[in-house]
């Protein structure tokens, strides 16, 4: 991947919708090596470092990720938005200025209340893996509204094929493939020279479970965006294919 790197001219506050395995992680990684005002959330990697260090939400939710079902609603909500508000992308309930329609009211479609956030470019964002359904849509839309919602599309055969050779650095969620993006060293993560793991949930059979979790939330979840505007549908079998088409409309709408 090229190291040119853009600025943005206003904030971009953006979430990645797809199948499990379809590279979201990918994109995300790229999208903030390309954009340095971007940061992101991966609500899987939240998840799995909470298990990892054993907290109680972490206990609560193993369960549900070894078996490919999706974790309660409220978990996610505020695991998420708990690490916005310590991220600065939202202002605190007592620190919310008196709405000033004409900084929000852009990004915001009529009818919805816009909430207390920072509309500056540095508050940009990208959201990997939430909200996975439309109830926890309407919570999002509550925090924070999206201006740009990707539909990463892959067929699941063409996943389901490249899913064995994924492989993980667990802290960080680095994601490797050997196939298309191999490590410079095997077997260790290019920054920190670490081992690189495959994740249990990864299993033919637990994926297949995610696969379908998936089919039963995303169509509810896509309207609810599709009806808001922000949709973009971008379709590749790998991520080298869909990156560039995704550079390319991320800088038509914020560069
Ligand atoms: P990939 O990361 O490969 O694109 P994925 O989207 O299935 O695939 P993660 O996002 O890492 O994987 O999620 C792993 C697991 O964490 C899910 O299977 C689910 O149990 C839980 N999880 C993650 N995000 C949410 C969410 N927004 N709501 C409920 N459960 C979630
Ligand atoms: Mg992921």
């Amino acid at each position: 991947m090229s190291t040119v790197t853009k600025q943005l001219r206003k904030a971009a506050r953006v979430i990645l919708i797809g199948a499990p395995g379809v590279g979201k992680g990918t994109q995300s990684e790229r999208l903030l090596a390309r954009f340095p005002q971007l940061a992101s959330i991966s609500s899987g990697d939240l998840l799995r470092e909470n298990v990892r260090r054993r907290t109680p939400l972490g206990l609560e939710a193993e369960a549900a990720i070894q078996s490919g079902e999706l974790v309660p609603d409220s978990m996610i909500l505020n695991l998420i938005s708990n690490d916005m508000k310590s991220k600065g992308w939202l202002l605190p309930k007592s620190e919310s200025p008196v709405q000033s329609s004409a900084s929000l009211s852009s990004s915001s479609p009529a009818g919805i209340p816009s909430p207390a956030h920072s509309v500056d470019a540095s508050a940009s964002f990208i959201l990997d893996g939430f909200p996975r359904t439309a109830a926890q849509a309407t919570s999002l839309d509550e925090l924070v509204p999206v201006n740009f919602v990707v539909h990463l599309i892959t067929p699941p055969s063409v996943i389901l094929a490249r899913i064995a050779s994924r492989w993980v650095h667990e802290p960080s969620g680095r994601v490797y493939n050997t196939d298309f993006h191999p490590p410079k060293v095997q077997g260790k993560d290019d920054v920190t020279g670490e081992a690189l793991t495959q994740r249990e949930d990864d299993s033919l059979e637990t994926w297949t479970q995610r696969l379908k979790k998936f089919e039963e939330t995303s169509q509810a979840l896509l309207e609810h965006y599709d009806r808001r505007r922000c949709l973009f549908r971008v379709e590749g079998d790998s991520s080298d294919e869909i990156s560039p088409k995704l550079f390319a409309e991320f800088e038509r709408r914020f560069c």
